[in-house]
């Protein structure tokens, strides 16, 4: 597939920016057009990988952003979008629409940008393009607290709502321990730009490397199609291919593989992808629809293991719309697995994260409705002797 990828906030340009370097090292195409959009000046700084007139920065003008960002404010973030759109509408008018299949908007759902600009942003690109537009959010995790949550439980309605298809990252599945929170986020936009670009980069092969059993980015998109918000899986492995192009190393084994044994570890591998960390947890078996891409050296992706590792998703994710095909990297010493599970409805976090937005939404209510009171309280004296000044 080709793309269009916009970041908006921080999160969402940096994992842009990682999904590019990620291209590169594996010397994939997949982002032919990439821009950020932020509220602060700093944050606007950090991709290594956009170029300087791909960056647009909107609020500068307003009382509460002037190039600082909105302090977590998405209606903020909302407002100065809506107030810069002209801005933003130039920027996208370079985008070659027609050299792209879709595009992709991607920002953290926590925060004020990302979450109340990219919404604004997504309605702009709907009046301008027939393109399908993905989005890909991050839910912010538990220990965030309330704001955060109130944040994400809202975009994600304006999201879900407006675009094609919301590939979800739940930080809280993938946070681990004795790591500060940078170091975290380096490692999850690793894990995440490794999946999105693994499936959605297949389909883009030289001609002369296109087998019949190659994914096409038509497949990648009819299953996005659903609508709603998806999941993604992924395992790989270590292969490496003798002169005689027989799979010699596969899992560390080192005798020569036999068909069916080829066939069984191509198996476990979709096994693997789907029963990992997702990137949003879910039921499996509550996907609409389903696709295996295999993207490595095509000699060791067994015929039979394929039909047989989607015949098993077929009846894990409970669904006969289930697509399998390769990304065929003939250089490549790794295979990977890559699971789209589209429009998951079971997904346990996002009910955790609606429960927490409605405690803190009616915290902050109760704090707003006390807090002139309080204020009067305290700069009035006990019989209220005093005036103002003016
Ligand atoms: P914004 O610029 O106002 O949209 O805010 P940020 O993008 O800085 O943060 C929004 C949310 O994204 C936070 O609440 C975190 O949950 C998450 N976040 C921020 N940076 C990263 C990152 O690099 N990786 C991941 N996975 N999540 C991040």
């Amino acid at each position: 597939m080709k793309l269009a990828t916009i970041g908006v906030g921080n999160a969402g340009s940096k994992l842009i920016d990682q999904m590019i370097e990620f291209e590169f090292e594996t010397g994939r195409n997949l982002c032919r057009h990439a821009l950020v959009i932020n509220t602060a000046r700093t944050d606007l700084a950090k991709p290594q990988h956009i170029d300087e007139d791909r960056r647009v920065l909107i609020g500068d003008t307003h009382r509460k952003a002037r190039g600082h960002g909105v302090g977590g404010d998405a209606e903020i973030g909302a407002e100065v979008a809506k107030t810069d759109i002209d801005e933003i509408r130039r920027v996208f008018d370079d985008v070659e629409i027609h050299e792209v299949d879709a595009v992709l908007v991607a920002a953290g759902l926590g925060g004020g940008t990302g979450s109340g600009a990219a919404p604004v942003v997504i309605d702009e690109l709907q009046k301008m393009y027939d393109e399908p537009i993905y989005g890909l959010g991050v839910l912010p995790g538990t220990y965030e607290g309330g704001r955060p949550a109130l944040n994400a439980a809202r975009s994600l309605q304006s999201f879900v709502n407006k675009v094609d298809n919301f590939i979800a990252f739940d930080n809280d599945a993938w946070r681990s321990r004795g790591q500060t929170i940078e170091q975290g986020y380096e490692e999850m936009n690793e894990e995440l730009a490794t999946r999105i670009v693994t499936l959605l980069a297949a389909g883009e092969v030289d001609e002369s490397e296109v087998g019949e059993n190659a994914m096409d980015s038509s497949d990648i998109m009819r299953t996005l199609d659903t609508g709603g918000v998806s999941s993604i899986g992924y395992a790989s492995t270590d292969v490496s291919v003798t002169k005689e192009g027989l799979l010699a190393k596969f899992n560390e084994s080192e005798e020569v593989q036999s068909e069916s044994t080829d066939a069984a570890k191509i198996k476990g591998l979709v096994r693997r992808a789907t029963n990992s960390r997702l990137t949003v947890p879910c039921d499996v078996s509550s996907a609409d629809r389903a696709l295996i891409v295999f993207a490595g050296p095509p000699d060791v992706i067994s015929r039979k293991g394929v039909e047989s590792a989607r015949e098993w998703l077929e009846q894990e994710a409970d669904t006969v719309d289930v697509l399998a095909g390769d990304d065929p990297r003939p250089d490549s010493s790794t295979l990977a697995a890559v699971v789209l599970l589209s429009n998951v409805t079971d997904t346990p976090r996002i009910s955790e994260i609606q429960n927490q937005a409605v405690d803190a939404q009616n915290k902050i209510q109760q704090q707003d409705a006390v807090r002139e009171e309080e204020i009067q309280s305290l700069i009035t004296d006990d019989d209220n002797d005093l005036d103002p000044i003016v």
